[in-house]
């Protein structure tokens, strides 16, 4: 009988927690660090690719602010973000290996990205010079 009860006020809990945390909540830090990375960046974030971004986020607050930290440098310091949390650099699982002084940008970097031209996410977008192609846009990238 005792475990019973138990139970249900276990279930109440779950539920009222549930509920208090919606999807569209963003942490101030989440938005404070997004905004600086994108005022340093040519593109903006695609308002589709929030829910990605936040989900790093919430995997590892700290490691998330700490990596955007060590993302405000070059041309495009939100894409470099992007290939960090790509790679798991938030979860403090991996090391980054800084890029050589002068990096050549590759051709055939693939991952989780905005199109540049039709603004449509990518499971399977290619990176290229700083902005991410779909692939059938890939073609109109600079060579
Ligand atoms: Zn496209």
């Amino acid at each position: 009988m005792v475990v019973m009860v138990e139970k249900r006020f276990e279930g109440r809990d779950i539920l009222s927690s549930s509920t208090n945390t919606t999807t569209t909540t963003e942490p101030p830090g989440f938005a404070a660090t997004m905004s600086k990375l994108e005022r340093l960046s040519p593109s903006r974030l695609h308002p589709r690719m929030k829910p990605w971004y936040l989900k790093r986020y919430r995997e590892n607050p700290e490691g998330f602010e700490v990596t955007a930290e060590e993302s405000l440098e070059g041309r495009n310091p939100l894409g470099l973000f992007h290939s960090k949390l790509s790679a798991g650099l938030h979860l403090g699982l991996v090391a980054w290996a800084p890029s050589p002084p002068t990096p050549k940008p590759k051709p055939d970097v693939r991952g989780q990205g905005v199109c540049f031209v039709c603004e449509q996410p990518f499971d399977d977008a290619y990176l290229i010079a700083g902005q991410w192609y779909c692939p059938s846009h890939e073609s109109l990238a600079p060579a």
